[in-house]
């Protein structure tokens, strides 16, 4: 056989990305349910290269096979596209990269890139991490970072104890992070980055984004945010001038619940005072080629394709799942036994106004159904039982279609009480400071009907009427449900 030679490689992969950089710009063009549809696997990538499937196939291969050491070498220099070895890319994760990149930057014309990973913890270390990095010029300096102590628990956790307890990072932590001074004061010349998450899980913190990104290119640091609770379908933070997303795909992204995943989606030439060009010019690429290439936290390509699936259907689901939301908080809000609703959708809640700003279903004025600009608010609320802990125990432990479990996001609503699960090990005085009393229960509405939901509730709380309600949990059995051991009390 005659050597082909790198350059048929390359000249050949030339060709490719044209039609494939022609088909990124066609989906721009778009609007959101159809990027969400399409992402970027266009119908000449299926007859190319797919055998024509419509849907992108699942490549569950550890590795790419090249057909000679000239293409080999083309590959491994980066020279032509490749995925080359699961640990770092492969096409079902690169199916899924696109259009988590495209939807976060919706709207604009910001260019984006993402990089999926094993899970939003995953996402967050890889977000941040390639900021802590010592300047040489000043070797003993100690590193800082300012972020919202309102933080999902496992944020919280990583901050707190495996950078700031285990590595002497500081976690310059901000109480109320709508006061803008307080932002202010805590940066310094060895601040990193700024961190927010928004809305917070679950106390529903929120600030407003625009000023604390303005602060952060002031003083020359990229800001992050994680917008795991809104996603892109209410919220792009990229599209507001903030450096990086983080998602927790596992979540609402992912509603069926089929997989824990995350992703990391970063404008390209982003603000950071690292010394670090190639981070700063793409930094989606950056993490996906070296640190994570080499930590090793990137997603499996099955989880990739679940959370791809899902993905097609985002706006709609959000839609509908904060409509039920609404329902349910004003049923709740009413309730004799609740004490508060939080919910940023209620007019009453303290951040209602600014919440009204940021959170905009996308496409609304392009949707028959509305016709101009609407706010929806999410899926995640809580609420605070009157009496207390117990109280707040009791009705948790009454619901009978409400899933009692420490996850949201869910199509299937799902309800924690965090201050014994997902916030007990920061600890009281940590629970202080992220607004997480013992009587609070958070809930995340679903896809079901919002008056089943209801019922459920209401049927829940009036246990605290001291009536008999019928309690149908399954008696503990250690080899798991087996119908036998499913008894109505
Ligand atoms: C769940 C969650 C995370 C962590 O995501 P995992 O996929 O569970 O690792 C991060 N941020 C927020 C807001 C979350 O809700």
């Amino acid at each position: 056989m005659a050597k082909r030679g790198v350059e048929h490689y390359t000249n050949a992969a030339k060709r490719a990305m044209q039609w494939h950089a022609e088909n990124i710009k066609r989906m721009k063009q778009c609007r959101f349910d159809t990027i969400s549809v399409h992402g970027v696997y266009s119908m000449q990538e299926a007859l190319d290269f797919n055998q024509g499937s419509i849907i992108e196939p699942i490549y569950m291969s550890t590795s790419q096979a090249y057909r000679d050491s000239d293409e080999m070498e083309a590959a491994l220099g980066y020279q032509i596209p490749t995925w080359c070895y699961s640990r770092i890319a492969n096409p079902s994760m690169y199916y899924l990269e696109g259009v988590l990149a495209l939807l976060e930057g919706y709207g604009s014309d910001v260019e984006t890139t993402c990089c999926a990973t094993s899970s939003g913890m995953g996402a967050i270390q890889s977000a941040v991490e390639p900021f802590l990095v010592v300047d040489p010029k000043k070797p003993d300096a100690k590193l800082n970072f300012v972020a919202t102590s309102q933080v999902y628990g496992g944020t919280f956790q990583q901050f707190a104890e495996r950078k700031d307890k285990d590595r002497n990072i500081e976690w310059r932590k901000i109480v109320n992070s709508n006061d803008m001074d307080e932002w202010a004061s805590k940066i310094d010349e060895n601040t990193r980055f700024l961190y927010g998450e928004m809305p917070s899980n679950p106390g529903q913190a929120f600030f407003d984004l625009q000023t604390v990104i303005a602060l952060a290119h002031e003083h020359g640091i990229p800001m992050i945010v994680d917008t795991t609770v809104a996603t892109p379908a209410l919220l792009r933070p990229l599209t507001m001038g903030a450096d990086i997303v983080v998602q927790s795909i596992s979540k609402t992204i992912t509603s069926s619940g089929f997989g824990i995943g995350g992703a990391v989606i970063a404008r390209k030439n982003l603000t950071s005072n690292v010394d670090n060009d190639e981070m700063k010019a793409d930094f989606g690429a950056y993490i996906k080629l070296l640190p994570n290439r080499d930590n090793g936290p990137n997603i499996s390509p099955f989880n990739a394709v679940m959370a791809l699936n899902d993905t097609r259907t985002l706006r709609n689901k959000v839609d509908q799942f904060s409509m039920s939301t609404m329902k349910v908080a004003e049923f709740l809000e009413q309730h004799k036994h609740i004490e508060q609703v939080d919910y940023l959708g209620l007019e009453n809640h303290e951040l209602h106004e600014l919440a009204k700003k940021y959170l905009l279903l996308v496409d609304a004025e392009h949707d028959d159904r509305y016709g101009e600009q609407v706010n929806r608010y999410g899926h995640l609320m809580s609420f605070h039982v009157k009496g207390g802990a117990q109280a707040a125990r009791d009705v948790f432990d009454a619901f009978r279609m409400i899933w009692r479990a420490t996850d949201l996001g869910r199509v299937k609503s799902v309800a924690t009480i965090p201050a014994i699960s997902t916030h007990s090990q920061q600890g009281e005085e940590g629970r202080k400071l992220a607004s997480i009393p013992d009587n609070l229960v958070r809930l995340c509405v679903g896809g079901e009907h919002p008056d089943d939901i209801i019922d459920d509730l209401d049927r829940a709380l009036s246990v605290l009427d001291g009536k008999k309600v019928p309690f149908t949990s399954p008696e503990y059995s250690a080899g798991g449900a087996s119908s036998a051991t499913l008894k109505e009390e």
